[in-house]
């Protein structure tokens, strides 16, 4: 049996209009980064999926979410306040790095909106990894806590606009500037932006075994 954990809403903080860092007490929770929780308000039936955004060594959890227009549990996260309770069930899931790779290993982050999730639990839980964040959004406003990665190691893809690192897609990106072969590559967000790089990353001669992917809807 799963077990269903509660932890009170510490804080809701909004970045953009529709996206939002919910963030939860700890209350001892162990994860491995890359890792989702299942969570809801307490009470309620309803749960989704959200990866982790914090690092290991925060004391609280906190997931980023984009609130979806016909959606319910993205919805209803967003109007919580500060003492109320959700369930959380979890952590679950194997989109994590190799303990062996995490020294050596050079990491390729491709993330679409709020699938940079994973990646921002993992480079600030990693300060020393050698990674690179490819970040597809519409505007920059949507490059959520840019600061929080490394200085050039975090590359912004704004697809509406000029607004951010570089001007287009994240796929157009790996089309102009091809990966090299030995890349861990990680890919997390919605399905077509996966198929799409998986393919790319293909044909420039990533082998299979170096792609992850954790598809969101
Ligand atoms: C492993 C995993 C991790 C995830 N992590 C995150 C995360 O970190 N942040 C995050 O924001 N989401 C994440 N998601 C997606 C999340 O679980 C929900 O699907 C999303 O928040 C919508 O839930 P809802 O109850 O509001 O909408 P629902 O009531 O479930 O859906 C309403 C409608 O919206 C569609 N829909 C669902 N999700 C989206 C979407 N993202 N964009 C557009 N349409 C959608 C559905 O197909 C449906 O038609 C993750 C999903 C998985 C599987």
């Amino acid at each position: 049996m799963i077990d269903v954990r509660v932890h009170e809403v510490i804080s809701v903080r909004h970045i953009t209009e529709s996206t939002y860092v919910l963030r939860l007490e700890r209350n001892g929770l162990d994860f491995i980064p890359g890792q989702y929780i299942s969570i809801g308000k307490a009470g309620s039936i309803d749960k989704r999926d959200y990866s982790i955004y914090s690092s290991l060594a925060d004391d609280f959890i906190e997931v980023i979410i984009r609130e979806v227009k016909e959606g319910s549990v993205s919805k209803s996260l967003k109007k919580m306040k500060p003492g109320e309770k959700i369930e959380l069930e979890g952590p679950f899931g194997f989109f994590r790095l190799k303990p062996e790779d995490e020294l050596s290993g050079k990491f390729l982050f491709i993330a679409s909106g709020t699938g940079i999730s994973p990646f921002h639990s993992i480079a600030k839980s990693h300060p020393g990894l050698n990674y690179t964040v490819l970040h597809g959004v519409r505007h920059a406003e949507e490059g959520y806590d840019k600061k929080d990665y490394s200085n050039g190691k975090h590359i912004l893809c704004t697809s509406r606009d000029g607004s951010g690192d570089y001007y287009g897609h994240v796929t157009d990106y790996l089309r102009e500037n091809s990966v090299a072969k030995d890349t861990l590559c990680y890919l997390c967000g919605n399905v077509e932006m996966i198929n799409d790089v998986y393919d790319i990353l293909e044909e420039q001669g990533v082998p299979s075994g170096n792609m992850h992917a954790e598809v969101y809807f």
